[in-house]
């Protein structure tokens, strides 16, 4: 059965032990499972969606080190095949629910009434956009709201569009987009982009590109498609009415971690999952990795991540270069485990 660009592997039946689990089948996760393979552990990749997570998504990849251009659609495809070469498995699409931290086996319980094991964990969960919570944002949502460029863009060659935010994010997809859209409104609620000066400085020389600074919108109109967003501007009050074909939104980010923290891991106040140099969380055998821990949010922080949580658990946690490792991190057990 085909599943966006990839096959879903053979229903087989997988056993329930393994050394390592990891949630999530991004660049992070992946990452990881690459190197835990190749030691010669027994990982298990349980992914919800499609694997290569958001690079799915992500337009056109211009700086990750290897590729000088190249879609994220490919990019995704060669991690998850470089991932089943190295020797993990992997089980998608299927949801991890709930996680039981109790004790040297960590439990893992899927959507479709599942349950796996592992000696160490790794959350790789990633993030999910951000809504404006407008009226219309919901009810317009695929007849002309979109929070992706790469999956949108085409459908509104040659139109106007209305892309709201300033960070790194819209204005990858605002360069992006002004390549095919005739015309490109840019609402920013602070009165400078904030997205890094190079993005910035190309997203500002864009001839089809024009700006409402200090702006935000506070309402998607339309009939059965968008037509128009209302956009206030946060200086002076006074609010207008720009026609457009579509609205683009990104505005930042929430971590996937809410089924980490039910578990008892800890996260900072907007919800990234604290961890230390080799990502351990507060749980002992449980690593986090990729955008669920924070900036920066890119592919290759991603995998650098992935890359120290796989070489902690084999040199430390599974006593690969040191041994039986006296336990100097976390000997106390995960906080919700008793
Ligand atoms: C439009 C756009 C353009 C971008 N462009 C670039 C770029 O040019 N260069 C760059 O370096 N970065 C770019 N990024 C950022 C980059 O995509 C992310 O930083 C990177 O994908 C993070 O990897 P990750 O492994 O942490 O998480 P993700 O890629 O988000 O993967 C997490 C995975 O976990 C899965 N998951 C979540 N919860 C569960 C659960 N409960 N059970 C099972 N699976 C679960 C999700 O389905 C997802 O597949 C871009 C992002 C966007 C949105």
């Amino acid at each position: 059965m085909a599943f966006g660009a990839f096959i879903v592997p053979k229903k087989e039946e997988l056993p329930r032990d393994w050394d390592i689990i990891v949630i999530g089948g991004g660049p992070g996760g992946l990452t990881a499972a690459i190197y835990l393979a190749r030691y010669g552990f027994r990982v298990l990749v349980i992914e919800k969606e499609t694997p290569g997570g958001k690079v799915n998504i992500n337009p056109i990849i211009e700086n990750y080190p290897g590729f000088k251009e190249i879609t994220g659609e490919e990019l995704a495809k060669i991690f998850h095949e470089h991932a089943v070469h190295a020797g993990a498995k992997l089980l998608f699409p299927e949801e991890v629910v709930k996680l039981e931290l109790k004790g040297d086996w960590k439990k893992v319980y899927t959507a479709s009434g599942k349950e796996f094991s592992a000696r160490a964990l790794i959350i790789a969960t990633g993030s999910v956009d951000k809504t404006l919570g407008v009226p219309g944002e919901i009810e317009f949502y695929g007849k002309g709201v979109s929070y992706c460029a790469v999956c949108d863009g085409p459908l509104y060659k040659g139109k106007k569009v209305v892309v709201v935010g300033g960070g790194d994010t819209a204005a990858i997809s605002t360069i992006y987009l002004s390549r095919i859209v005739r015309e490109i409104v840019l609402v920013h609620r602070r009165d400078k982009m904030r997205a890094e000066k190079a993005l910035a400085d190309r997203v500002l020389s864009l001839p089809n590109v024009t700006f409402k600074w200090s702006s935000v919108v506070t309402e998607i109109l339309g009939d059965n498609k968008v037509k128009a967003v209302k956009v206030k501007n946060l200086k002076t009050g006074e609010e207008e009415v720009i026609d457009t074909d579509a609205v683009f939104i990104f505005i930042g980010v929430k971590p996937q971690s809410d089924l980490a923290k039910a578990a008892g891991v800890e996260v900072d106040d907007n919800g990234f999952i604290k961890v230390d140099y080799w990502q351990r969380t507060n749980c002992y055998g449980v690593y986090a990795v990729g955008d669920v821990t924070g900036e920066p949010m890119q592919i290759a922080k991603a995998v650098g991540d992935g890359v120290k949580a796989a070489t902690d658990i084999n040199d430390r946690l599974f006593g690969g270069a040191y041994g039986d490792y006296p336990g100097k991190w976390h000997v106390e057990p995960c906080p919700t485990s008793d």
